[in-house]
């Protein structure tokens, strides 16, 4: 699980959450929950929550101690040393942190420890192998549920202290002001479309996504808009590259059971469509590598680029209709006008051995500089070639790059 901590603590946007906005900040988020708690006992007509343990701030906690070791001091260990009863009787103060040795590895027991006392992530404690994929997942979760809860106590303390000017700043969306939390980041939308094969009617939805669960897929499928493109072409004839298992994620099939058309006013066969209408500044891909029906692990090697272009995938390009007019291969077709999103890779998961047991080491891109994170060893890579050769990956992260022509 360290993998995934390593990986979530080195992307940027994480970073910028809890080390330069400070939105998730432990002493506040204490302070917080003890007046709220307080406040409920005098007043128990209201309901606002206060449960007393926190993973957003042991997350805070574990990014402040890796980060604070990386220039030779100790924060976290000045956080714990505190009562947090002294919280509420004196100022906010910054204590002397103190010092530790520079350039330690991220020790995440602690913080490990910590979900495994939280109820939604008990299923996940123990030393038995536990998905990387799955607590991620269950991690991403509780830390919004966490942040949120903060961000909402910040609300009703406000409410209460002075309704009609909270009120008159929230005039519009009083009833659900929008909280930012840490997940946001990963946040996207994908297009969900529905089309009657019989009359053409289309019904779609967006359906929001904090990561892509992507079949590997064998078959390389006729994605258009590549065809001009050389390493698309080698790509074809070689490995399965995470293109092909994204041009199959947005490609339309065939439903096997006939659903009601509106239109039609009878059941008719569909054809389904996923395309991405909201591309995140994260985008986490997963690799479904464990296929639970047959109890094995798909061993195949994944190749993927260090530079990601997602503008292919969006609707306008993706979607049934379009394709459906491109389909004419090797003409001219318009790659030119397509945008260019870009994104770059930032981390990857990789997992050797098999279905019941393995074992996961994280490559993380800090700066410009590759280094790969096993266990408790930090190892320098020479180049983001030693990321890319690696046959064994199995969650990829990359962030969007600002510059796009979108
Ligand atoms: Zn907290
Ligand atoms: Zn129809």
């Amino acid at each position: 699980m360290t993998s995934v901590l390593q990986c979530l603590v080195n992307l940027i946007p994480v970073q910028n959450y809890f080390l330069r906005d400070v939105r998730h900040n432990t002493d506040s988020c204490i302070f917080l929950r003890r007046a709220n708690e307080q406040s409920n006992r005098s007043n128990s007509t209201e309901e606002m929550p206060c449960n007393l343990s926190c993973l957003a701030c042991e997350f805070d906690k574990l990014m402040l101690s890796y980060y604070g070791r990386c220039v030779g001091i100790d924060i976290s260990k000045s956080i714990n040393s505190r009562k947090s009863d002294d919280l509420l009787s004196r100022e906010f103060s910054c204590q002397e942190p103190s010092s530790v040795e520079c350039g330690l590895p991220l020790t995440a027991s602690d913080f490990i420890v910590s979900t495994w006392r939280m109820g939604e992530m008990r299923h996940l404690a123990g030393h038995d192998q536990h998905d990387a994929h799955e607590f991620l997942q269950a991690l991403l979760d509780k830390l919004n549920e966490d942040c949120k809860k903060m961000e909402q106590t910040i609300i009703s303390v406000k409410r209460r202290s002075n309704t009609s000017k909270f009120l008159s700043q929230n005039k519009e969306n009083n009833e659900s002001i929008r909280v930012k939390t840490v997940i946001s980041s990963f946040q996207g939308f994908l297009k969900s479309v529905l089309v009657c094969q019989q009359c053409g009617e289309k019904r779609s939805q967006n359906e929001p996504f904090v990561n892509i669960s992507l079949p590997i897929n064998r078959k390389a499928t006729h994605h258009q808009n590549n065809y001009h493109d050389a390493m698309y072409r080698q790509r074809l004839s070689k490995l399965i590259d995470i293109r092909n298992c994204l041009d199959h994620f947005t490609e339309e099939e065939s439903l096997s059971d006939l659903l009601h058309c509106e239109w039609c006013k009878e059941p008719t066969s569909m054809l389904k469509q996923h395309t991405f209408s909201k591309l995140p500044t994260i985008l986490c891909l997963h690799l479904k590598r464990f296929d639970a029906a047959t109890n094995k692990k798909i061993d195949d090697p994944v190749s993927f680029p260090a530079v990601l272009d997602m503008g292919s995938y969006l609707p306008h390009w993706r979607e049934v209709e379009q394709t459906s007019v491109l389909k004419t291969p090797d003409t001219d077709a318009c790659d030119n006008t397509q945008p260019l999103i870009l994104y770059d890779l930032c981390g990857t998961i990789n997992h050797s051995g098999g279905m019941n047991q393995g074992h996961y080491v994280a490559n993380v891109k800090i700066e410009d500089a590759w280094y790969n994170c096993n266990d408790a060893h930090v190892r320098a890579l020479s180049s983001v070639d030693e990321v890319l050769k690696n046959n064994e990956v199995y969650m990829i992260f990359y962030t969007r790059r600002n510059l796009t022509l979108y």
